[in-house]
């Protein structure tokens, strides 16, 4: 991170920007190209074969329709339409995890983020949706199993995104996880979490609202530091007599450190307090007090969000690395298949290279990962494509201020690890950056739905 320049200009940058999606760990070389044993992980699911349209070419099966499964579900039908593409999931309804933490400040109503259907998406890149959760897989037998039956696949995307893991702040009774997924929520998974956020802001009448900030590469690193300052923007317009205490796991902000400094400094100097290196050993949700090795602090209210990991999917799918610290999947970090199977893909934030786990790194790493599809499925290969992580964050929300951060990835072999590569910043808020940003957002909409 430490070669970070603002190189590009602002106007470059922004006109660059409505164009886009519309719309460090390291990851050893000695896995790079490994070709493990096929393994075959079988999870019972509903009986017999899902109820599905017969298939009319080779069947491409995308387990998660959130960002990258849906933007491969577009992409791969427009790369090769002869697939027959079944998108599959567990949710009901959409709605975007990004932009989140600007419906907290009443930026943007919820229909900005939710006003979009699976079924339209459906219908509009002529894939067909699935309604059904899926609970295991059998890849000698090229099946997928789900609780509304079996589907067969020539190629399956496996992109469920994350789980949290409480254990990795010291939580492990389930009574207490259980207590602080329901009161403390982290607003990193589920849309329902974001809904008790956001009545928690709503209703604080004053005191300490605490935000916690994980370890290791957890989703969309600026998202807990632009989110205090939507709740310190909050206070400060209601003139709620409150301080949002970030208590941040790393030493340091972890990514546009000094736009947030300036953001916390300038903004909300009597509101947002900011600890560095705040280890949490345990959490007791009763007395609300959040404990380290060495202090604790209580609080009023609060967002834990706690270290997470790869959907516990990949797991019970056997598509685990036993190395991962964050359960992510082995996969072949350039083509990302399963070592040894091109017929099984892990996408999105389940992912284990070290990209930023944000929507427009899932957004065009799906637009390759569905270029790879269609050359495989026609015995064609391609060169390696970078994603692109580009970042907006909101610091100010009267009037709304953004800054940004634009960048791509390199493999460096010294370090024999994926680094970042062209990185642009643009940590002086403005307000060009802020419309920038809902642009961006609408783009993506626009990619995986219109
Ligand atoms: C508060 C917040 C703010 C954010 N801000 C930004 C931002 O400003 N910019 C940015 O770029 N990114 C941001 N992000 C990150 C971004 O939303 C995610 O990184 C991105 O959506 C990841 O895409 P994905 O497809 O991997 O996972 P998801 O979008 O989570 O999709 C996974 C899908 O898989 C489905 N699924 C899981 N298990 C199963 C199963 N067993 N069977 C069937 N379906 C299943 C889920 O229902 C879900 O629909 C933010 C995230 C949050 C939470």
């Amino acid at each position: 991170m430490d070669n970070i320049q603002p190189t590009q200009s602002r106007r470059s940058f922004l006109r660059k920007c409505a164009l886009v999606a519309g719309g460090s760990a390291a990851v050893s070389m000695s896995r790079l190209g490994s070709t493990a044993p096929a393994q075959a992980a079988a999870v019972i699911g509903g009986k017999g074969l899902a109820k599905l349209p017969k298939a009319k070419g080779p069947r491409l099966v995308i387990v998660g329709a959130g960002t990258s499964g849906l933007t491969i579900a577009r992409h791969a039908k427009r790369a090769h339409p002869r697939f027959d593409v079944v998108v599959v999931d567990k949710q009901y309804m959409y709605c975007s995890c990004f932009t989140s933490n600007l419906w907290y400040d009443n930026l943007i109503n919820l229909e900005f983020r939710a006003d979009y259907s699976f079924l339209d998406a459906a219908r509009n890149h002529n894939f067909i949706y699935f309604s059904a959760t899926a609970t295991g897989l059998d890849r000698s037998a090229h099946k997928l199993y789900t609780n509304m039956g079996e589907i067969p696949y020539d190629f399956l995307v496996v992109a469920p995104g994350i789980d949290y893991d409480y254990a990795r702040i010291g939580v492990k009774e389930p009574e207490v996880e259980y207590a602080l997924r329901t009161s403390y929520p982290g607003g990193f998974t589920m849309p329902t979490e974001h809904v008790a956020i956001r009545d928690k802001i709503h209703s604080f009448e004053g005191g300490v609202f605490v935000q916690t900030v994980p370890a290791g590469n957890y989703r969309c690193l600026p998202a807990p530091y632009e989110r205090a300052c939507m709740i310190a923007s909050w206070f400060k317009q209601k003139g709620i007599k409150g301080k949002v205490l970030v208590l941040d796991a790393n030493p340091e902000i972890t990514i546009k450190a000094k736009g947030f400094h300036a953001a916390f400094d300038e903004l909300y100097k009597d509101i947002i307090e900011y600890k560095p290196s705040v280890e949490i050993k345990a959490v007791d949700p009763d007395k609300r007090l959040i404990k380290t090795e060495f202090t604790s602090y209580t609080f009023d209210d609060a967002s834990i969000y706690p270290g997470v990991r790869a959907a516990t999917l990949i797991e019970q799918m056997g598509l685990l690395d036993p190395e991962s610290l964050q359960k992510e999947a082995r996969i072949d970090p350039y083509y990302y298949n399963v070592p040894g199977d091109e017929h099984v893909y892990v996408t999105g934030d389940a992912r284990p290279m070290p990209y930023s786990k944000s929507a427009n790194t899932a957004n065009s790493e799906g637009a390759y990962v569905a270029k790879v599809l269609a050359a495989r499925a026609q015995g064609k290969k391609i060169p390696w494509e970078s994603p692109e992580t580009l970042c907006y964050s909101m610091v100010n929300g009267s009037p709304t201020q953004a800054i940004a951060v634009d960048a791509h990835y390199a493999y460096d072999k010294k370090t024999r690890s994926f680094q970042f590569a062209n990185v642009k910043l643009f940590e002086q808020r403005d307000h060009a950056m802020a419309e920038a940003y809902l642009e961006w957002a609408k783009g993506l909409y626009r990619d995986m739905f219109a």
